[in-house]
C-alpha cells in the first residue's frame, strides 16, 4: 500500500536513504532539507528515476512557522503524511565546561523541539486515518553518553522519553512511535569528525567497520510497515555492537 512519507532533513546521510527507501518501497516521500535545495532536488530525481513520487520541502523544522508551512504545503501536494521520520540533527559539540548557551540552544532546538512540532502537526492527520508511523532517528550517544556531546546526548535521550509518551498516547489509534539509534554512520556529519576520530570508533566496533546509512534506512523501513504493527514505544540501536 502506497503511503505518505515525510523525511525531515532527507537531502543528506541518513535521511537521503531512508527518503530513497521509501521511495523503493513505491510511496510518495516529501523529501524536507534546511539550506541545501540542490541536494534535495538530487534525492526527489533518484526517487522518480526509481518510478516514485517525491517533492523537495525547505523548512526549518524547530521552527513553528516554518513546519506549519511545511505540513501545508505536504498534504496540499502529496496528502496528509501517514509516516513521519524526524531525522533532520545537528551536532555541536564541546566539553561541557566550553559549552555555550547558545550551541546548548540551537542542538535541543533542531534534534528535539523539531520532533515535538513535527509530531503534533503529524498526529492530526494520523489520528483522524486511525494509522501512523512515527520514527525519531537518536543515537547510541543518547544511551551510552558521550564526551562533548551532552547536548546531543541530551537530546537524543529526550528522543527515547518522548517516544514512549506519544506511544502510550496514541497506541490504541493505530499509530506506532519508535526510535532508531544508529551508532557511527558514514555522512557529512560524521566525516566532519576527521580521520583520527573514524579509525579509533572503528576500533571499537563490534562488527569492525563503520555504518553506511543504507543500513539505518532499511529498519526504518521496516518500522514504517503494517508487519511492524506491533512494536511501539522501542529503541533499535543500528550500530555494528559499538554501545555492547
Ligand atoms: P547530515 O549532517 O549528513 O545531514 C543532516 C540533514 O539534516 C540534512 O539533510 C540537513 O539539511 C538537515 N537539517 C539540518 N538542520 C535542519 C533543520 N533545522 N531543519 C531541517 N533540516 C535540517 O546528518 P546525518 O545524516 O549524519 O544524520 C541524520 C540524523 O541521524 C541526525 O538526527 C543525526 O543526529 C543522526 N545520527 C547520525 C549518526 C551518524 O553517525 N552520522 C549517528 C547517530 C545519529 P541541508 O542538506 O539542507 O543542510
Amino acid at each position: 500500500m502506497s503511503r505518505v512519507v515525510l523525511v525531515t532533513g532527507g537531502s543528506r546521510g541518513i535521511g537521503r536513504a531512508i527518503a530513497i527507501e521509501f521511495g523503493r518501497r513505491g510511496h510518495a516521500v516529501a523529501v524536507n532539507y534546511a539550506a541545501r535545495a540542490e541536494a534535495a532536488e538530487e534525492v526527489v530525481a533518484e526517487i522518480e528515476d526509481l518510478g516514485g513520487r517525491a517533492l523537495a520541502v525547505r523548512a526549518d523544522v524547530g521552527e513553528p512557522d516554518d513546519v506549519a508551512a511545511l505540513f501545508e504545503t505536504v498534504t496540499s501536494r502529496l496528502g496528509p503524511p501517514e509516516v513521519l521520520v524526524n531525522n533532520a540533527g545537528i551536532t555541536r559539540d564541546d566539553l561541557l565546561l566550553r559549552m555555550d548557551v547558545e550551541a546548548w540552544d540551537e542542538v535541543l532546538r533542531v534534534d528535539l523541539r523539531s520532533a515535538y512540532l513535527c509530531t503534533r502537526a503529524a498526529l492530526r492527520g494520523m489520528l483522524r486515518a486511525r494509522w501512523g508511523r512515527i520514527i525519531s532517528i537518536g543515537s547510541v550517544s543518547g544511551i551510552a553518553g558521550n564526551p562533548g556531546q551532552a547536548n546531543y546526548a541530551a537530546a537524543k535521550a529526550g528522543l527515547i522519553g518522548f517516544t514512549r509518551s506519544i506511544a502510550k498516547e496514541v497506541g490504541s489509534r493505530g499509530i506506532t512511535a519508535n526510535v532508531v539509534a544508529p551508532g557511527f554512520i558514514q555522512t557529512d556529519m560524521t566525516a566532519a569528525l576527521g580521520e583520527d576520530v573514524a579509525e579509533d570508533v572503528t576500533g571499537r566496533i563490534a562488527v569492525g567497520r563503520l555504518g553506511r546509512p543504507e543500513e539505518v534506512a532499511s529498519v526504518v523501513g521496516y518500522l514504517a510497515s503494517d508487519e511492524a504493527a506491533y512494536i511501539t514505544g522501542q529503541t533499535i540501536v543500528v550500530d555494528g555492537g559499538l554501545a555492547l
